[in-house]
């Protein structure tokens, strides 16, 4: 068992290798990272690689293509037919570190058209895609220097954050936050601030990381939401405005307890009697996750006042009395 991890290790290792010799060697690919702003030392202090055309690319430098653990590592796909190919080709790659700085995975962006834009490795014993957020490893010295860590959803997000001298991001990989990454987050820093693209998906995503973070919250830690410009992403948005620009908005930043409840609030008609019962309603689970403490008074006292009950009407409603709904 541990030969077999730490050969898999050793693959993922060499691949990379192999995929940041191959990007140097790629002037498609060179071409395309300095038309996003990514410079060669920024590409270097990420590992980032380039897969390149060849349907067995890896072959160059695992000679026993056959050998099962590049199945197993997810570098190779073998089909129904028993062939054998490389899964990422025509991608930059994007080398994925667990916390203590191994390499257990991989992203890769398409260059180009094609489907889909992003791929990851595939589920491995090393690598489990709901527990791992990428560039924590990379951005731990930034993470302690500005004393919050800032949780994107975008390798390129990451990247182009570094470039301009914000270092202290860590991005999901291409799924919803889950506690395990707040978890991990909060190893790292006692103060989190989401920064997720300003779509409706973004949007989501917040509403999601919110729910994720709600069991966890005690009064001793931050998170706040950012919320950006609809057609902007933290990449982009740091490009077309600069740094300056993009910590001042990392420095308004929401409160969680401000996004909670001005998002249950569009929910529902606040002007009427119905739409205040219906956000009461809508409103409980959530407070059922808050531990007990002072912040969750807090947001009950403000909550209170927005859907027009006393606080000892709304504990009643929390706590105790049946739910009256049919
Ligand atoms: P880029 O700037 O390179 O176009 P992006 O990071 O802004 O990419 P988004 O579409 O905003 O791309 O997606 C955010 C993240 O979600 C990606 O970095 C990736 O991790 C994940 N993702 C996006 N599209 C896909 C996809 N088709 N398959 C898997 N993951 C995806
Ligand atoms: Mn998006
Ligand atoms: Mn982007
Ligand atoms: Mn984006």
């Amino acid at each position: 068992r541990k030969e077999e991890v730490s050969r898999h290790q050793q693959v993922l290792d060499m691949a990379q290798a192999h995929y940041a010799r191959s990007l140097k060697q790629s002037p498609e690919a060179v071409r395309y990272l300095k038309q996003r702003g990514v410079t060669g030392e920024f590409a270097a202090r990420f590992g980032l690689g380039w897969a390149g055309h060849d349907r067995r690319g890896l072959a160059a430098v695992f000679p026993n293509y056959e050998e099962p653990v590049l199945v197993e590592s997810g570098l190779v796909i073998e089909s129904e037919d028993g062939r054998r190919y490389d899964r990422f080709r025509e991608r930059i790659m994007f080398p994925i570190r667990n916390q203590r700085g191994s390499l257990i995975g991989f992203g890769g962006r398409i260059i180009g058209k094609g489907e889909p834009k992003y791929l990851n490795s595939p589920e491995t014993p090393l690598f489990s895609k709901g527990n791992e957020l990428y560039g924590l490893w990379e951005a731990r010295t930034a993470i302690r220097g500005e004393g919050h860590v800032l949780v994107v959803e975008g390798y390129m997000d990451v990247v182009g954050l570094a470039q301009h001298g914000v270092g202290n991001a860590v991005a999901t990989l291409g799924t919803a936050t889950t506690p395990a990454h707040i978890q991990k987050l909060l190893r790292a820093s006692s103060k989190i601030v989401f920064s997720f693209d300003g779509d409706k998906a973004g949007r989501r995503a917040a509403w999601r990381a919110l729910l994720a973070c709600l069991p966890l919250l005690r009064d001793d830690i931050s998170m706040r939401f950012l919320f950006l410009p609809a057609d902007h992403d933290p990449d982009s948005y740091i490009r077309e405005y600069g740094a300056e620009a993009f910590k001042a908005t990392v420095a308004e930043a929401m409160a969680l307890s401000r996004f909670m409840l001005e998002e249950l609030a569009s929910h529902h008609a606040m002007d009427e009697p119905e739409g205040r019962a219906a956000c009461v309603h809508e409103a409980k689970p959530l407070f059922d996750l808050l531990p007990a403490g002072a912040l969750r008074m807090q947001i009950e006292r403000e909550f209170a006042r927005l859907v027009q009950l006393t606080p000892e009407e709304l504990a009643q409603m929390f706590r105790g009395v049946p739910d009256a709904q049919p």
